[in-house]
């Protein structure tokens, strides 16, 4: 078997990973760069129209033979998570390869291309559910449940010509799946070549991560505390952050409001788990509909999605009579509505990771609200792995090789794990 890292080796983002068996081949995730070669955040806007030859050029795409040709000689794309950097990039790959994926994460990928405007169409799905084995080209593929800040995200063991790799994709222990992680602890594969294990934690500061029941802990402490509005800025695909706020309102008797987007999102995957749906009876749920948003989606034609949530519907008025009752989620596009709502101080709990602050409309949305007399908190947790965590996890494989993935920090694996490390450069291929 031979493996190519396109990119992942040295970096965290952008990963795509080639394994070839014979003439069959297939890729591991097609992610977007979340970082630029000075090592400044990726702005993909400035690329948008160039095309596929000068991509692979600027180093954009990775130079992955037949890719994006009319006949691609790729058996299928297997994609771990619904998270920008594992399939940002898909858009340009030949329609004829087979996509591999999670349910819901396509359902996920469909309301990107309506709320976020990408451009990820699927002509040819393929669903795989966790533990149960599928086949592609040459390779049986079987899926474990990881625990991560994305909703459906999959670890896989690689199987062909009698060696067994095994592709940790994101995960971390301490996030509401956590019992994922422990059965996997307990049923790991075993007699793996080598392992690919992110190593996001690689590199920073060694801490114990906390978990999202601290999260929603802590949440509920401040909201019971607080005698006026809280806004919570959280990214709405964050479904383990979603529940630890639904859940921290119904301790502290507050009602969490979500925009049209966000009741979207808990609306569809709420199919495939039992999460707060407004749709679904959860009282003390209500939705909002910002003004940009919501005529956006008239002018488009998916007018629908806001109409199913007309009668959970609460308006700014009704917001500003009771402030203190509520909990909204915020981004820095609903300014305008937040504007109209009359509060003369309130919270504003930043609940991502701290690196998302240099973007400039963030700093000035916060600055916005420190002006509008609001006390600004962090309450976050990582969705990756912790140093400890990253052992474990390697150790119940106990794998023959380990090669680093979605790190910057590929150099230090050796000084953590036990097991031989094989630091591999993008693009070049190991054979095994
Ligand atoms: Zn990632
Ligand atoms: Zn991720």
């Amino acid at each position: 078997m031979k493996l190519t890292v396109h990119r992942g080796t040295n970096e965290i983002g952008g990963t795509c990973i080639e394994l070839q068996s014979g003439t069959s081949r297939i890729l591991l995730d097609f992610g977007m760069p979340l970082v630029n070669k000075s090592g400044n955040s990726f702005d993909f806007a400035q690329y948008k129209s160039l095309s596929v030859q000068e991509l692979i050029k600027q180093g954009i795409l990775p130079d992955v033979k037949s890719a994006y040709s009319e006949k691609p000689e790729i058996d299928g794309v297997i994609i771990s998570h619904p998270h920008a950097d594992h399939f940002g990039l898909m858009q340009y790959l030949s329609k004829k390869i087979p996509i591999w994926l999670g349910e819901a994460t396509h359902r996920i990928l469909k309301l990107n291309n309506i709320f976020l405007r990408q451009n990820n169409k699927i002509l040819n799905p393929k669903y795989f559910e966790k533990e149960k084995s599928f086949t592609v080209g040459k390779f049986t593929i079987t899926a474990y449940w990881a625990d991560h800040s994305a909703f459906d995200s999959y670890s896989f063991l690689v199987e062909a010509e009698d060696k067994r790799i095994f592709y940790s994709g994101d995960f971390r222990s301490h996030g509401h799946k956590a019992k994922a992680y422990k059965w996997f602890l307990h049923n790991a594969p075993k007699d793996i070549d080598c392992l690919l294990i992110e190593g996001t934690k690689i590199g920073q500061k060694k801490e114990k991560h906390k978990t999202e029941g601290d999260i929603k802990d802590e949440l509920a402490g401040l909201f019971k505390k607080s005698e006026s509005i809280n806004y919570i800025y959280t990214a709405s695909q964050n479904i383990d952050r979603l529940v630890s706020i639904y859940r921290a309102c119904l301790t502290s008797q507050k009602t969490f409001v979500v925009d049209v987007y966000t009741a979207n999102v808990l609306d569809t995957l709420s199919d495939f788990a039992r999460l707060p749906s407004p749709l679904k009876g959860f009282p003390n749920l209500k939705v909002l509909f910002p003004n940009i948003l919501t005529t956006g989606l008239f002018k488009r034609g998916y007018g629908k999605m806001a109409i199913k949530f007309s009668k959970y519907k609460i308006t700014k008025e009704e917001i500003s009579r009771n402030p203190s009752d509520f909990v909204l989620l915020v981004r820095p596009s609903m300014r305008k509505d937040l504007g109209k709502i009359k509060t003369d101080k309130g919270n504003l709990i930043y609940s991502m990771w701290e690196g998302y602050k240099e973007q400039k409309t963030t700093q000035q949305f916060i600055d916005w609200l420190k002006s509008k007399n609001f006390a600004v908190y962090n309450i976050h947790t990582s969705g990756h792995a912790d140093i400890n965590t990253l052992k474990e996890f390697a150790d119940a494989i106990a794998p023959n090789a380990i090669i680093p993935i979605h790190t910057f920090h590929k150099q230090n694996y050796k000084n953590i794990f036990s097991q031989k490390i094989i630091e591999l450069n993008d693009n070049e291929t190991f054979c095994f």
